[in-house]
């Protein structure tokens, strides 16, 4: 599907046009390509008085080929102003309120300073580990600092807070930070904004290669015949996966063309059958005698407000988007096919955060998936297999095609990039919270929503 006003703003009289009449102005995205660098520039790394990233973070940047600025270089006059692919900033050393000034300090001479589709990273101390009421206060007004600038700097430009635990030597912690960091400044995140991500502890391993996080795990993906789990598919394989593509019997012809396409094989699945978790277990076991990764993609609508809906849609629903995914969770977990170092990723959806007229049945459902994050990630993380979840907002796909001209160009444009997303984009951010290195990720819902205003 395409956003033929994003186009035209693209163009001569598109771009008069939207600044004559102060129209929504979509940027064009920078989105990954193997072999890109992180950046579209060097980075600026600032840090506030006894900050304890800075150091790990300057090192594992530069490790990553990130030219960093030095924060000290004034330009001569006349020079060309200094322009950077991205500003991080370690506010972990901030331990109370008047100490908030630092980031003004910092961010206010920078702020027409990052290039387009650019990247603002605040690292902080997640409120709950701080040793004093202070401290917690002055770590969660980071917040509000990160989400206004998602919504002032445009051009692309993101902006996100990383939580990183304080228990930073425990092992994993700083390989997921670096893989959270490789993912947040490159163009794999060009959809995500504003959002709160938390490093914790785990088991992490880096790649051989950052171009192919994924070398050699089984990963299945189910609803992967098109839309969103045909682009994840196509994603975790170009990283290395080998996947399992699965999707309704009735949906084959598309399913299997994925799967060739991409090396992989095809399971032909309705997900609601009662033998459905068993003969997947089976199947897995057979075929690969594991799955390290378990993407639960698959899901409907049934759309109708409460007053009308029939029983059926609700349970339809409830039972495809939700309990379907409990179901395979509980016998792959019991027939230990998930190692440890697994993943589970599932799909939520804005709707599940914010609610939405005439989707009690989906909202339901998708609030459900989080719910299923904070309840098993903790469960699984002696096993040292993590949990977590994407929530998209207004994806560019068939579902969202059918969407009424009125509603849908709302939901396109009341977001800070003034877009909709791509399947790429939640596929990139799935694949993130996949990868070897991302173990001490987990228990997170990432929005992948351009900063949407619904449930913000
Ligand atoms: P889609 O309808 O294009 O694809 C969903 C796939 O799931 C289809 O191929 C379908 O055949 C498969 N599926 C449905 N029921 C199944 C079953 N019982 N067993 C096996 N496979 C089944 O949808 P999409 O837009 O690609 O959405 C993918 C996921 O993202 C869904 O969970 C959806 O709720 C979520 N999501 C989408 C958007 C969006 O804007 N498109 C926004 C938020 C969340």
């Amino acid at each position: 599907m395409t956003d033929r006003y994003a186009s035209f703003v693209q163009s001569a009289a598109g771009r008069a046009l939207v600044k004559r009449l102060g129209l929504p102005d979509p940027p064009r995205l920078r989105r990954h390509q193997p072999g890109d660098p992180l950046l579209p520039g060097p980075a600026l790394l600032g840090a506030a008085a006894g900050g304890r990233l800075a150091e790990p973070v300057a090192k594992l940047l530069t490790a990553a080929g990130v030219e960093l600025a030095d924060p000290a270089a004034t330009p001569a006059a006349g020079d060309t102003p200094q322009r950077y692919g991205a500003l991080l900033f370690d506010a972990t050393g901030i331990t109370d309120s008047t100490g908030l000034r630092q980031l003004y300090d910092f961010f206010h001479p920078q702020a027409r300073a990052v290039l387009p589709s650019g990247r603002v990273i605040v690292l902080g101390t997640p409120p709950r580990e701080c040793p004093t009421p202070r401290e917690a206060t002055a770590q969660r007004a980071l917040e509000g600092l990160v989400r206004s600038i998602g919504k002032e700097f445009g051009r692309g430009v993101t902006a996100q807070l990383v939580h990183v635990t304080r228990d930073g030597n425990a092992p994993g912690t700083l390989t997921s930070l670096e893989s959270t960091l490789r993912f947040l400044l490159s163009g794999r995140s060009a959809y995500v904004s504003g959002q709160v991500v938390r490093v914790g502890t785990g088991d992490a391993s880096a790649p051989d290669d950052w171009d192919r996080p994924l070398d050699g795990q089984v990963v299945l993906v189910t609803g992967a015949a098109r839309g969103i789990g045909a682009a994840l598919a196509r994603v975790l394989a170009r990283d290395g996966a080998r996947v399992v593509a699965l999707d309704i019997p009735a949906a084959g012809d598309a399913l299997a063309a994925v799967a060739n396409d991409i090396g992989g094989t095809a399971v032909q699945l309705d997900l609601t059958a009662p033998d459905a978790p068993t003969r997947l277990a089976e199947h897995l076991a057979s075929r690969h005698g594991r799955v390290d990764v378990v993407v639960h993609n698959a899901g409907i609508t049934r759309d109708k407000t409460l007053g009308r809906m029939d029983a059926d849609r609700w349970d339809q629903v409830i039972d495809v988007n939700l309990s379907s995914q409990e179901r395979i969770n509980d016998v792959l977990l019991e027939r230990e096919l998930i190692p440890a170092g697994g993943r589970i990723v599932a799909v939520s959806s804005i709707a599940g955060i914010a609610g939405n007229r005439g989707q009690t049945n989906y909202a339901t459902s998708k609030a459900g998936v989080i719910g299923l994050v904070d309840s098993l990630a903790p469960a699984l993380h002696d096993r040292r297999i993590s949990v977590n979840a994407v929530a998209p907002g207004f994806i560019e796909t068939r579902l969202t095609a059918r969407i009424p001209l009125v509603v849908r160009e709302a939901g396109r444009r009341m977001n800070s990039l003034a877009q909709g997303g791509l399947p790429v984009d939640v596929a990139e951010t799935i694949g993130w919270l996949a990868w070897p290195a991302s173990g001490a990720v987990s228990g997170n819902v990432v929005r992948v929503c351009g900063q949407s205003l619904l449930g913000a």
